[in-house]
């Protein structure tokens, strides 16, 4: 268990002190993009989805869902 692991984005990775982070939830799984792919999640969520399963896979989805 990784207690302290920091919120990132799921698409580019970067933390939530590189860049801001915004809240969603996709296929009922939370998680976190920054405003830089807020974009992309818009007019691409398929790509974004891959990205959940393959979080999935490593069998770490993120559960911090408050602040
Ligand atoms: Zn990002």
């Amino acid at each position: 268990m990784q207690e302290n692991k920091s919120k990132t984005c799921i698409s580019c990775n970067r933390d939530e002190h590189t860049v801001p982070l915004v809240s969603i939830t996709f296929a009922q799984k939370p998680a976190w993009i920054c405003t830089q792919c807020l974009p992309t999640l818009i007019h691409d969520p398929q790509r974004l989805q891959s990205k959940f399963e393959s979080m999935k896979l490593d069998g770490e989805p993120p559960e911090r869902l408050i602040d």
